[in-house]
């Protein structure tokens, strides 16, 4: 396959288990496009085009020709510069890697991380918040998070991968959409009654089990073990941490216990102020299983998919071996 086939099979899936739904994708898509015509020739060629097909500005193809065929990958959460040295040690090792592939953006994908975050104000409305309360409260927080990674190093692996001619891209937000849908359907079919039901549901599916193993799985930081869980809110997808003002209007709207990858010291203490339950189920092992079904639907497809950098590679294809991958343990 090619890398813009793995690019656009990444951007469909995410777009099919978007929280904003396909005809608000399609609105966004249009009022791109409509921004895009309208600049005047010199701005046009600063204006990322990718954005009129691809809602997600985290995820992009960032080095290399999309045309270029691959066979395998190297796939992990986070792809330094030292992830992109063991790709050319793999392969001057005699393990072909034609790509490697970040689920946490880099380069440019990284510098507009702010521009998903957006779609968390739909989350919170089907969950009974009004929109321009989310509206208001997260443009607030998108433009935090814009001036918070402005001055970063952005290109730094990317540089790395250029040097070494290995393409490089990164799939973020379609594969938090992942996550967050899968959750978000394992709750409602299991409708655990405590928070600690929470947590132990949590632990039956594999990725969260081999986290508990290693000690970084499912943890409760708000709320006791024994409160009642009430509404759950999967709160997965979305580029980063939103505003912990929402907290009020969701507890507010009724929403329970939030299940989250990660939470600051803040975010907590608005939390608890208000009641809420916090599971915190784990960062890299949430990606991990974002990114498993992606990664299974581009398996299907012919990639061999090489781990590493915290991945932990369950693989739900019949036959395939479960458990691959980082900190397994050899289960
Ligand atoms: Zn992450």
């Amino acid at each position: 396959m090619k890398i813009r086939d793995i690019y656009e099979t990444a951007v469909k899936m995410g777009m099919d288990k978007d929280p904003r739904g396909k005809s608000e994708l399609q609105r966004i898509l249009k009022r791109n496009r409509e921004k895009y015509d309208s600049l005047p020739e010199k701005e046009k060629e600063l204006f990322d085009r990718e954005s009129l097909k691809n809602p997600y500005s985290d995820t992009r193809i960032l080095v290399g020709d999309p045309d270029s065929e691959v066979r395998s990958a190297l796939v992990g959460i986070d792809m330094e510069v030292g992830e992109v040295l063991l790709a050319d040690r793999l392969r001057s090792s005699g393990r072909p890697v034609d790509l490697i592939i970040s689920h946490h953006p880099e380069g440019r994908a990284l510098a507009a991380l702010n521009e998903v975050m957006a779609l968390q104000a739909d989350l919170w409305h089907r969950l009974g918040v009004p929109i321009n309360v989310g509206d208001a409260l997260i443009s607030k927080r998108m433009a935090e998070i814009q001036r918070a990674f402005l001055p970063r190093n952005h290109e730094r692996a990317l540089d790395a991968a250029r040097l070494l001619g290995i393409p490089f891209m990164c799939i973020h937000t379609p594969s938090d959409n992942q996550v967050n849908a899968y959750l978000s359907d394992f709750f409602a079919r299991r409708r655990p009654r405590m928070v600690k039901d929470v947590v132990e549901a949590l632990r039956t599916i594999p990725e969260y089990r081999t986290a508990a193993l290693n000690r970084s799985g499912p943890a409760i930081i708000a709320g006791s073990p024994e409160n009642r869980a009430g509404r759950i809110m999967v709160d997965m997808t979305g580029g980063t941490e939103g505003p912990q003002q929402i907290l009020e209007r969701l507890s507010q709207a009724g929403v329970g216990t939030v299940v989250c990858m990660h939470y600051s010291d803040k975010h907590r203490d608005e939390a608890e102020k208000h009641q809420m339950n916090v599971v915190v189920a784990g960062h890299i092992v949430s990606d991990s299983l974002g990114l498993n079904l992606i990664l299974d639907e581009l398996e299907k497809k012919g990639l061999e998919v090489i781990p590493a950098s915290g991945l932990i590679r369950v693989s739900r294809l019949p036959g395939k071996k479960r458990g691959k991958g980082s900190g397994s343990g050899g289960s």
